[in-house]
């Protein structure tokens, strides 16, 4: 058992005040990781209350000593990795070699770009754009955000979250999702100890209905930016309507993998298993829909089979281990019964099952490939979120983009060419936040994240997501001096 674990409010570690507890599991093994605190309004109330006061402070930092706290949490983070890589690994189910290798360094990076990026907010220059005035532009952050994270990516979801907001000014309250909250509390530490004032990053560990509704809600906080699943999404969007927040949703995916007749085949067979299997499939830009030139076809679904009996799915602490379970035992249910449905309707080629044996133990399934899907099917249009492949064929480019754009979602897609005005067409044509091309899943922190369509709005990483924790104010001087002022004929005329 791990130390015990509880909420962070106020730059330290809190019980909650419902008395309740939730058990997290290690879903490699069923095996219970720790017990939080789950919180309820009262604690909500509180990690507002202290987020509140922390801005007064933080907001009047100056970018130089925001920076500072942020590139010395990078520091702190980057001599945690190995624990951090662990404590992921075992929450959230993930092969040890993912948690150390992109969870972890991404997350370190983040930090240290929006140490970077807090001393450059970009506005419009100052001038006199009306002659007699001089106008300037000040981009200033909101007060209290309040954040909602799903339980993929745990650590990174909470840095994607917590770092633009704190770097312009803001102070946060996040909650992680239920089954995934313990790096997000390690991470919040680093700030109080990087030099922030206590409150500025505070963490409440309870359930969604509960302590998520009540923050969305909350009339103190200025803006929720919520990542999770599009129905939960537009449940936030309009809770928050009835205080008219601001809101930022990154929302779910299902992004195609289009695969055109001249493409470098043994490039996309090997980009399909990495970009579908990522995670365990489990990332709102993981490849599950391979749009494939018929004259191709067989050839890429032999060679992803062939690849997908390959992957070697053992315990998540060993380095050799490619494929983790998936999140929870209700999470392989939902995947293992989509599945299953589908074989009333398409082909399952390969997989479509939990192991046996040791592995039984946990949430694991099988890579799984499938073809002859209909459009239309469930397996085409809803989120899998898991393992799972379809493969459909395509005859000319019109129909392989009209196919891509056949979804509701539009968080990223790929696009798998030698010909470049084919590459160009396609990202600019593909309804996408990001179309790769020739490859599928890479993130960097200096690019934007986040969807088009019923994938959500906003962005994430990057100097982008300035625009969704910043206001802009425009402060204008007038230079005349004059108690009559030239333009107040307009409006009324003295006499004589
Ligand atoms: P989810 O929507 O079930 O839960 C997300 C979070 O919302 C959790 O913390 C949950 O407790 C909370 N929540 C649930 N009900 C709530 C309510 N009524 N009010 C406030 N909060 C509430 O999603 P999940 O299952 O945790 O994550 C998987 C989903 O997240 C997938 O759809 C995936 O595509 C999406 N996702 C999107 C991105 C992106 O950047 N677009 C990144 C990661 C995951």
């Amino acid at each position: 058992m791990l130390a015990a674990m509880h909420q962070y409010i106020d730059g330290e570690r809190r019980a909650g005040t419902t008395g309740e507890t939730f058990e997290v599991l290690d879903p490699s093994t069923d095996e219970v990781l720790e017990t939080v605190a789950l919180a309820g309004p009262a604690d909500v109330d509180a990690a507002v209350a202290s987020a509140q006061a922390a801005y007064a402070q933080w907001s009047r930092a100056t970018p130089v000593e925001r920076a500072a706290v942020l590139t010395k949490a990078a520091a702190l983070l980057d001599e945690r990795a190995e624990d951090l890589a662990r404590l992921e690994s075992r929450q959230a189910g993930k092969p040890i070699r993912l948690a150390r290798e992109f969870d972890v360094p991404g997350t370190v990076d983040n930090t240290a770009f929006f140490g970077a990026a807090a001393r450059r907010l970009d506005g419009m220059a100052s001038a006199e754009y009306s002659g007699d005035h001089t106008s300037s532009i000040r981009r200033e952050p909101l007060g209290v955000i309040g954040s909602i994270a799903p339980w993929n990516y745990p650590l990174q979801m909470a840095a994607w979250k917590v770092l633009p907001a704190i770097a312009a000014g803001n102070t946060i309250v996040l909650k992680p999702a239920e089954i995934t909250p313990l790096t997000s509390l390690l991470f919040a530490e680093a700030f109080t100890e990087a030099g922030a004032p206590p409150g500025t990053v505070n963490i409440v560990t309870g359930t969604g209905p509960v302590a998520g509704q009540h923050l969305v809600g909350h009339p103190d906080v200025a803006m929720t930016s919520f990542t999770g699943s599009t129905a939960v999404g537009r449940r936030v969007m309009a809770t928050a309507a009835h205080t008219g927040k601001r809101v930022h949703l990154e929302l779910g995916g299902k992004a195609p993998f289009v695969v055109f007749d001249d493409a470098d085949l043994e490039a996309a067979v090997h980009g399909a298993v990495a970009g579908s299997l990522i995670n365990t499939g489990q990332d709102c830009t993981a490849a599950t829909r391979a749009i494939v030139h018929r004259s191709v076809l067989d050839e890429f679904v032999r060679g992803v089979a062939d690849l997908f009996a390959v992957v070697r799915m053992g315990p998540t602490s060993d380095p050799a281990t490619d494929l983790g379970p998936l999140s929870s035992r209700a999470h392989l249910a939902k995947v293992a019964g989509m599945v299953e449905r589908a074989r009333g309707y398409a082909k399952v080629v390969t997989g479509g099952a939990a192991p046996t044996g040791d592995l039984a133990r946990g949430s694991y399934y099988e890579p799984t490939l499938v073809t002859d899907v209909p459009l239309g099917s469930e397996l085409w249009t809803d989120e899998v979120f898991g393992p799972v492949l379809v493969v459909v064929p395509f005859d000319d480019d019109d129909e392989a983009i009209r196919l891509a754009n056949d979804t509701e979602f539009g968080l990223a897609a790929s696009a798998w060419t030698r010909d470049t005005y084919r590459a160009g067409r396609a990202t600019r044509e593909i309804q996408a936040g990001c179309v790769w091309v020739n490859d599928h899943i890479p993130i960097i922190s200096e690019m934007p994240h986040g969807g088009y369509k019923h994938s959500g709005f906003g962005k994430d990483m990057s100097a982008y997501s300035f625009d969704e924790y910043t206001q802009v104010k425009h402060v204008m001087h007038d230079l005349t001096g004059e108690a009559r002022k030239p333009w107040h004929r307009t409006i009324f005329t003295l006499p004589g």
